[in-house]
């Protein structure tokens, strides 16, 4: 890919398919996706001090404050990462880490794959899971019989964070967070947004597209 985009964000609600797109699009740039909350998932497991005090945090439901998460973040962008390049998933989540983003790697370009609320509940209304995590969807990816899953045969149900009203409460936290974060990226010309309601392989192929002759 000529020139070439290192260093990336990658915006998007719950239900935007945007996990799907992240793996797709980092390696169409040929770069390591960073999530941030698989970092979580791994220093609350390593059990560390920190890892101990973000798994209270957790548990409790409350955010992960700012310091903390830039802290962790700018851990994981040192030098070497900063110069191979990156696509950030679930970081920067704010204006206050945007800037210590800035200030540490930058980046170039920041994606962002939109869906309607409505759109949005609507998927996520459809998720099921069993309790060895395999993940199916009753329109996208329903399990051969209904109600079990297809890997280990344990029943699926639909986890408490993917019902309507609390899927709604997170897009509304969503908002608020991105608003500032999206007019911030527009202004440094840096914003691509993608309409997230085509099926998941059509928003694929049109990301692909722009990579191909922008990236
Ligand atoms: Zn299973």
């Amino acid at each position: 890919m000529p020139g070439g985009i290192k260093r990336a964000v990658l915006l998007g609600p719950q239900g935007s398919g945007k996990s799907t797109q992240s793996r797709m699009i980092a390696e169409a740039l040929g770069v390591d996706v960073i999530s941030a909350s698989r970092i979580l998932k791994d220093i609350v497991q390593r059990e560390t001090d920190m890892g101990k005090r973000i798994k209270k945090l957790m548990d409790g439901g409350s955010m992960i404050p700012d310091t903390h998460m830039i802290n962790l973040m700018l851990e994981e962008l040192r030098a070497p990462v900063c110069r191979s390049g990156f696509l950030l998933d679930g970081f920067p989540r704010n204006i206050v880490q945007a800037h210590a983003l800035e200030e540490s790697c930058g980046v170039e370009k920041v994606f962002s794959i939109e869906i309607s609320d409505e759109e949005a509940i609507k998927r996520m209304k459809g998720r099921r899971i069993c309790n060895n995590r395999h993940v199916f969807h009753v329109d996208f990816k329903p399990p051969q019989k209904e109600g079990v899953c297809d890997i280990c045969q344990l029943p699926l149900h639909q986890r408490e964070d993917d019902k309507p009203e609390a899927v709604r409460k997170r897009l509304a936290n969503y908002h608020q967070d991105t608003e500032k974060l999206l007019q911030y990226y527009e202004k440094q010309n840096k914003l691509v947004v993608f309409d997230g309601e085509q099926p998941i392989e059509d928003v694929s192929n049109t990301i692909l597209d722009y990579l191909k002759n922008n990236a």
